[in-house]
């Protein structure tokens, strides 16, 4: 059953998603008590890392976070300079109840204040971020234990301790939990003594990586729908959605998203900025009788392939869940995955799904 098969049929028998009963079910202290107390190198500072690292703070566990670029956040990546509103280069919707918020921080005596409106089928942050949310919420407690522009090249699990090989230099450990993108395991770009087990190579590898590209367009006159008006491409390879990314912000800019991801998004990521902007122009031209070009101010885009710590838009939703079981397994009790793609096969590719995998890891390692 692949995930949109899962989220059809509970669709169908008019149940919630089970991540969602999970969160609803759970204590808001769920994790706690934990009883390791050794050493533990987080690789990658997206939500998966993010969140593992805030609960072992919470937990008061040894561990660092060890980060590629000189930023934190990976795919929740957002741009503050084009808009008076955040721009959510990566992750923007919330894919599931405001009840995340409460439950990613673990801690009931919190106030979470984060202002999100009905963008169907999901939420729609105000004038705010999944960014923003762990900008203020997570990443104060841990920002001293995130250590930037440090590429983890190998990890040696072979010996009693597990040795983390950087560009620059050492780290030891006696858990290691691996945050980064299911590509960039892919490609090899992270090395394991001895190698991972055939059946977690065999899912890593099997895996279909869809590309990922979103856009932005300012225009000076609102010429399509001031509510939201999509033009939906869905296909088995991938799916494209133009949309009011201004929709609900409190902003008089007019700005329109384009989000693209799979066969949907190669249109876009070899196009250099100037065809690009001819390209994305002459498609609104076509949907809204010649009125883009116009009443075109400016744009900005995102080519998730590009990065090269992130290097594609994000795993399939017609993944099979068993290979994301797969995904997630932990390997001789000692090299753990968390992220948006190492989830328990009920769901996945989201930063909700991404908190919850971590929250999974961070209750086996203290188990
Ligand atoms: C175009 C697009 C739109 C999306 N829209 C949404 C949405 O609307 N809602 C939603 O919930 N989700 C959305 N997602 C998915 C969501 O962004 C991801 O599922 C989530 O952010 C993944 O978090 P992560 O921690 O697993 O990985 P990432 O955020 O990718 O973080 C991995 C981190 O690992 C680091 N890293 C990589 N290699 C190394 C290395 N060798 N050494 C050290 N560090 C390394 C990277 O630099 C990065 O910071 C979208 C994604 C894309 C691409």
């Amino acid at each position: 059953m692949t995930r949109v098969e899962f989220i059809k049929m509970c669709g169908i028998l008019g149940v919630s998603l089970p991540f969602q009963t999970v969160l609803t079910s759970c204590n808001k202290d769920d994790v706690n008590n934990i009883k390791f107390s050794g050493k533990v190198i987080i690789i990658g500072a997206g939500a998966g890392g993010l969140s593992a690292g805030y609960l072992l703070q919470q937990q008061g566990i040894d561990f660092e976070i060890l980060e590629a670029t000189s930023i934190y956040g990976g795919r929740m990546k957002i741009n503050t300079d084009f808009a008076d509103f955040p721009i959510p280069l990566g992750a923007e919707w919330l894919e599931t109840n405001t009840n995340i918020f409460q439950e990613i921080v673990n801690d009931s005596t919190t106030q979470v204040n984060v202002e999100t409106i009905p963008d169907d089928p999901d939420r729609k942050f105000v004038n705010s971020s999944w960014f923003n949310f762990f900008e203020e919420y997570i990443v104060p407690s841990i920002s001293n234990k995130i250590v930037y522009n440090s590429i983890v090249q190998s990890i040696d699990y072979s010996g009693i301790q597990i040795v983390i090989t950087t560009q620059k230099g050492q780290y030891i450990a006696d858990k290691v939990i691996v945050s980064v993108p299911t590509k960039i395991l892919q490609d090899g770009d992270i090395s394991f003594i001895p190698t991972l087990p055939q059946d977690k190579q065999d899912a890593i590898n099997g895996t279909t990586i869809w590309e990922g590209f979103k856009a932005f367009i300012e225009f000076s006159q609102n010429f399509y729908n001031n509510e939201f008006e999509f033009e939906i491409t869905p296909s088995s390879d991938g799916k494209k959605i133009y949309y009011n990314a201004a929709f609900g912000q409190n902003t008089s800019k007019n700005i329109l998203g384009l989000f693209a991801v799979g066969k949907p998004a190669i249109d876009y990521i070899s196009l250099s900025d100037n065809q690009l902007k001819d390209f994305i122009l002459n498609e609104l031209d076509g949907i809204y009788s010649n009125q883009a070009t116009p009443n075109y101010v400016k744009h900005i885009s995102q080519n998730w392939n590009d990065e090269p710590f992130i290097k594609a838009g994000y795993m399939t939703d017609l993944a099979d869940w068993r290979t994301v079981k797969k995904l997630r397994e932990t390997v001789a009790d000692k090299i753990y995955f968390a992220g948006g793609a190492y989830t328990d096969g009920e769901d996945w590719v989201s930063v909700h799904t991404a908190a919850q995998s971590a929250k999974n890891t961070i209750e086996e390692i203290g188990n």
